[in-house]
């Protein structure tokens, strides 16, 4: 059985305008100890379907379907349940560290009433075991450093602050939604890398949402490509950077830049996201595709498996055919 399972999620915000659907029947599962990518472009509902199934979704949102954790359907559980589950047994980290870290507040003591709250322990050895924790996500000199703020440490710092935080109850999944965005390349690959740690150390699995397609590749086991509120395809990772089976993946791809090719300028996917109160009634991804037919305007591909059901996709083009 799948840690995670989520079956036909959708968002719906109420606004003044009407209801916008965000996130529109998506469904996947995570394995313990795997990870996954989510990747779209701004809008693709990708984080709208993280925070849905956390129960942190804007007051004007509602969700319907199921989020199975371990066998429970996180969309139905009591508060307090869910809030068991959300403190223990799933974490999540966001683009901006400073959202979650207290800037007023030394990260010993931020860490230690982490420990202190779940693990029951007394602050001195609270503190030593966040030191432990800091210095498994490299920060140099922890022991000493761990009484220092917040705004004394450089954003990838901040960022490994974070993601010690949130290992600090052993999680057994890790959401990290844009963890990397904010920061150079250098310091995003370093961060990677310490996902990659993470997962065979602890055994954690990590769903990253991205839409930077770019950093998932040589770290996520699978790839989930969401466009409109809805999956687009679905494939290992080295399956789909090597043979993308929908024109929106090819885009996406072609937009990465990569060092063992030289082709010039990167190509740009023409035209902007959809806007979601107004979205087509057949493929999400048509205005904007290069390889549109007559009754990709119209009708909506349904989400099919191939590949011995190791991939998902859903274009009214053969695979073979996309550029
Ligand atoms: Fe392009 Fe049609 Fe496939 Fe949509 S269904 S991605 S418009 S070819």
């Amino acid at each position: 059985m799948a840690l995670l399972s989520i079956e036909d999620l959708t968002v719906t915000f109420s606004t003044p305008d009407g209801d916008v659907n965000a996130v529109n029947g998506v469904g996947f599962d995570v394995d313990a100890g795997e990870t996954l990518a989510i990747v779209g472009e701004s809008g693709s509902g990708k984080s709208q379907t993280a925070f849905a199934m956390m129960g942190l979704l804007a007051k004007n949102g509602r969700s319907t379907g199921r989020a199975m954790f371990d066998g429970k359907d996180l969309l139905t559980m009591k508060q307090g349940a869910l809030n068991k589950i959300r403190s223990q047994d799933i974490a999540m980290i966001f683009q901006d560290p400073m959202t979650s870290l207290n800037p007023y507040m030394r990260i010993s003591d931020q860490m230690a009433e982490v420990l202190q709250l779940h693990k029951g322990l007394g602050k001195s050895a609270a503190v030593k075991e966040a030191a432990q924790m800091l210095d498994a996500v490299k920060i140099p000199d922890a022991r000493n450093r761990i009484t220092m703020y917040p705004h004394e440490f450089s954003g990838g710092m901040r960022q490994r602050i974070m993601i010690a935080m949130s290992l600090l109850c052993q999680p057994r999944l890790l959401i990290a939604d844009e963890p990397t965005t904010a920061l150079d390349v250098t310091v995003q690959a370093q961060i990677m890398e310490l996902f990659g740690e993470i997962r065979d150390e602890f055994g954690t699995a990590v769903i990253l949402i991205t839409h930077d397609l770019g950093v998932v590749a040589g770290f996520c086991d699978r790839t989930l490509v969401m466009y409109g509120g809805q999956v687009m395809e679905e494939a290992p990772t080295d399956a789909l950077f090597a043979d993308p089976s929908h024109p929106y993946t090819s885009g996406l791809l072609k937009a990465v830049p990569r060092l063992d090719r030289d082709d010039g300028a990167l190509a740009t996917i023409a035209g902007e996201p959809p806007d979601m109160s107004r979205l087509p009634s057949g493929c999400p991804f048509s205005p904007r595709c290069a390889q549109v037919m007559d009754h990709c305007v119209t009708q909506r591909p349904a989400l099919e498996t191939f590949d011995a059901g190791a991939r998902r996709r859903a274009c009214h083009l053969p695979a073979s055919e996309v550029a």
